[in-house]
């Protein structure tokens, strides 16, 4: 067995790519010549793992040093999978070529560096963003690859049910105030902005964007990139997009507090401003913006709606069928006060999903519209429990409630309800 063989951490994937990159390693060296691969099979490597995560799916690739390989993994529909591994010799070469790709000097990092390109693979352009820091195993390198051509810009396609998508309608119809995107990390807030931006570009308005960085290109927008380096904070962003007068505003997130406060200032000019922050659910949004330094009556004053959400995957079209409900599942559901249906939703596996049971993901959201009532409470200091609680009352559907309709459909199913809850879902059930 040679050291390029697929390994048993690699193996359960049975996946093709990891497979090419394998041969591709093995060209590098035929036994008997280990030591003579030629440098210029790097580059050929380096693009196969380009070219693999394309054809995956997936949304980012970490190439992790250990002790004697570097470890290639590939993010596949939220979830981190290895793929090949390459060995410490060719490693400095392999590293060195990707970071020669984004500008990013050669010699390993002694503090996190940045780089972003464009990159053509066959007729696809991708955008690589290259992030390499210094661990004690050695540099690490993660890199997010976007594609255009695999946005979704309809909010349909998010995964927004009828009731959903009517709410959305009525803002879009009478548009004012504020309306936030609200999720975790990876929760698919970027795409929600960027669908609501082409509603507002059909509607003929003018519309521009500040970003950090800018995700993805949009025809008709104009989108500006925040750059500390040269002076261009949130804030001073958001002066100069005040100065051109546009219909719409777009933040693209409220991370702190320089950027929370230079999105409300915008938004109390009578801008409607779109934006996303971190929260667990709709009701957690206010408390985040509380712990951002924004004040209750700013909150209520601007406040329109909340789109909070959270991604999950779809089962597989190819494979997924109904079956007894696991009793895992149905001790789940009893936990959090839900009967448990008799038959439920799975994926078998199959050559499609890649065995996973699963392909691509879809948006879980829970949609408040600050009314009245919840200003009032907001007003009154209530905490996220009340104002969670107040939002139930009101029969706004929860995330998970969403997720218990999708799983109900055999868009998902219940085991990955159970998955993503365990991170922390916010879907507490009273
Ligand atoms: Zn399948």
């Amino acid at each position: 067995m040679t050291q390029f063989q697929t390994d048993d951490r690699v193996r359960p994937l049975k996946l093709n790519f990891a497979e090419r990159i394998q041969n591709r390693l093995k060209k590098m060296a035929a036994p008997g010549e280990e030591d003579v691969e030629p440098p210029s099979s790097i580059p050929k490597l380096v693009h196969q793992v380009f070219l693999d995560a394309l054809e995956e799916r997936a949304t980012d690739v970490h190439i992790d040093p250990e002790k004697d390989f570097l470890c290639v993994r590939f993010r596949i529909d939220g979830i981190l999978r290895d793929v090949a591994l390459i060995p410490s010799r060719h490693a400095a070469q392999f590293m060195g070529h990707i970071k020669s790709l984004v500008d990013i000097n050669p010699t390993p990092a002694l503090k996190p560096v940045y780089g972003s390109t464009v990159y053509t693979i066959e007729d696809n352009e991708i955008y690589l963003r290259v992030t390499c820091a210094p661990t004690i195993q050695g540099e690490k390198i993660s890199i997010r690859v976007l594609e255009p051509k695999r946005m979704r810009y309809s909010l349909e396609e998010l995964g927004l049910n009828p009731d959903q998508k009517e709410m959305i309608d009525g803002w879009l119809e009478n548009m004012n105030g504020m309306v936030l995107v609200s999720g975790a990390t990876g929760s698919g807030k970027t795409t929600s902005l960027y669908a609501l931006l082409h509603e507002l570009k059909r509607l003929n308005r003018s519309v521009i964007t500040i970003e950090d960085p800018v995700e993805y290109r949009i025809e008709g927008v104009s989108q500006m990139q925040v750059n500390e380096a040269r002076g261009i904070t949130f804030s001073e962003a958001v002066r100069t997009m005040l100065r051109l007068d546009p219909d719409f505003l777009m933040v693209g997130e409220m991370r702190d507090r320089a950027s929370a406060e230079a999105a409300l200032a915008a938004s109390a000019t009578g801008k409607v401003l779109l934006s996303s922050l971190h929260s667990r659910d709709a009701a957690g949004t206010v408390t985040t913006l509380r712990n951002l330094g924004i004040h209750d009556y700013e909150i209520i004053a601007a406040l329109e709606l909340v789109i909070s959400q959270r991604l999950i995957r779809r089962l597989c079209d190819k494979c997924r069928k109904q079956i007894e409900t696991p009793s895992e599942d149905k001790r789940w559901l009893e936990a959090i006060g839900i009967d448990a249906p008799k038959e439920s939703w799975t994926g078998v596996g199959c050559e499609y999903c890649r065995d996973t049971g699963y392909r691509g993901r879809i948006g879980l959201f829970e949609i408040w519209k600050v009314d009245e009532a919840a200003n009032h409470s907001i007003l009154k200091r209530s905490d996220e429990k009340s104002l969670r609680a107040a939002l139930r009352k009101s029969g706004t559907p929860t995330l998970l409630e969403d997720g218990l309709a999708k799983a109900a459909e055999g868009i998902t199913s219940i085991q990955e309800l159970r998955r993503v809850s365990s991170y922390g879902f916010g879907i507490t059930h009273h």
